[in-house]
């Protein structure tokens, strides 16, 4: 049977937070076998993504986990900073543990753990590239680091360096978006994930160093050579309008 792509999807409250939901969960419609496990960044669960997954039409699980206060990047801080969505990611992989050791049995350890940022953009064929991770596979990610691009270079069909404007010494140069890890690996390591006190740049490392070695990488997207998923980032809407007539009482209610 194929086996399923477990989506973990950090998200928090912000005006285009149900527009990025949106558009995510209609290209996860088209992925078959996915569940999506989404971890708001909030101290409780909000009805706005509670009624957007119940209404989604997806396989889900809807947990919440706020970053400590001191780790949130405040409103006129650089993105770079801090990390973002790290307690979101581990809360996932907290959930995805447990359930696994609550309904033992059959092929539940059978699966593909893949972190899917919800303003990012996915093609539907990086879902079936990474749906034979044995361990952990990568391939390309675009609009990233500064690039139009950044890879894994494979020579004779290994990873043997990787492509990145930045850095290229760090244990494993990638975003975020470039790798998928088997539920199996994510199993038979239950310490392993993010650690958000990792310097900039290191939090991929920081998770995957106790995984794999640079060799073991299955390369996936023909070689490595075509990008599938890019790192967009979407323009924080301008509420100079909405300003202006709310200060008349006559603003939006949402
Ligand atoms: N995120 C979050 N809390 C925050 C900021 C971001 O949960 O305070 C989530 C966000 O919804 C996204 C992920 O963390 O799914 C990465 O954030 P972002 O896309 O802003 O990071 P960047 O694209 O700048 O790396
Ligand atoms: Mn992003």
């Amino acid at each position: 049977t194929n086996p399923t792509i477990f989506v973990i999807t950090p998200t928090y409250a912000r005006l285009v937070q149900k527009a990025e939901l949106t558009r995510l969960s209609q290209t996860f419609l088209h992925v078959p076998q996915l569940h999506w496990i989404v971890v708001e960044d909030s101290p409780h669960k909000t009805p706005l993504v509670s009624d957007l997954l119940v209404k989604s039409g997806l396989t889900y699980t809807h947990l919440h986990m706020p970053t400590a206060k001191d780790r949130k990047l405040q409103e006129n801080d650089p993105s770079w900073l801090k990390p973002r969505g790290v307690e979101q990611r581990n809360e996932g992989l907290r959930w995805l543990r447990e359930d696994r050791r609550a309904h033992p049995g059959g092929d539940n350890q059978q699966g593909v753990v893949y972190f899917a940022d919800d303003d990012n953009t996915y093609s539907l064929q990086i879902f079936e590239e990474m749906r034979s991770t044995e361990r952990v596979s990568v391939w390309p990610v675009g609009l990233v680091g500064g690039m139009k691009y950044e890879r894994p270079v494979v020579e004779g069909g290994k990873v043997v360096r990787f492509h990145t404007g930045w850095r290229p010494s760090r244990p494993f140069p990638m975003d975020m978006a470039g790798f998928a890890v088997s539920l199996k690996l994510v199993l038979a390591n239950p310490e392993s994930c993010f650690d958000g006190e990792a310097p900039m740049g290191f939090l991929e490392s920081s998770f995957l160093q106790g995984l794999v070695t640079m060799d073991e990488l299955e390369p996936k997207a023909d070689n490595c050579s075509k990008v599938l998923v890019w790192h967009t980032r979407t323009e924080k809407p301008k509420m100079k309008r909405e300003e202006a007539l709310q200060a008349q009482g006559l603003g939006s209610d949402r």
